[in-house]
């Protein structure tokens, strides 16, 4: 982080607008496309691979959650960011 938003930061802590606790991450959710493979394994057992995730996460459905009270904060990685480093100011909820 630069001086000024580490500054910003100490002035103006992120703070969860429910629960009012200082936050210094947010706990992230999104659906996304993953791939696998699936093969009967010697005992005769349906055996998935590790899920691997494609890139690609569904639009709209990303959500940034407070790890307190796990209030839905913010949709987009944009006001997230801004959040942590101390420069928003709502509109919080939905948009
Ligand atoms: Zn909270």
């Amino acid at each position: 982080m630069e001086v000024e938003e580490k500054i910003a930061v100490a002035l103006h802590p992120p703070r969860c607008p429910q629960c009012g606790e200082e936050l210094d991450y947010l706990d992230y959710f999104a659906y996304a496309a993953v791939k696998s493979q699936l093969e009967i394994d010697e005992g005769g057992e349906a055996d998935w691979d590790a899920m691997e995730i494609l890139d690609d996460t569904w639009p709209g459905s990303i959500e940034y959650q407070c790890p307190v009270c796990g209030i839905v904060m913010f949709h987009d990685d944009d006001s997230a960011v801004r959040f942590l480093k101390g420069k928003y100011d709502g509109p919080w909820g939905d948009k």
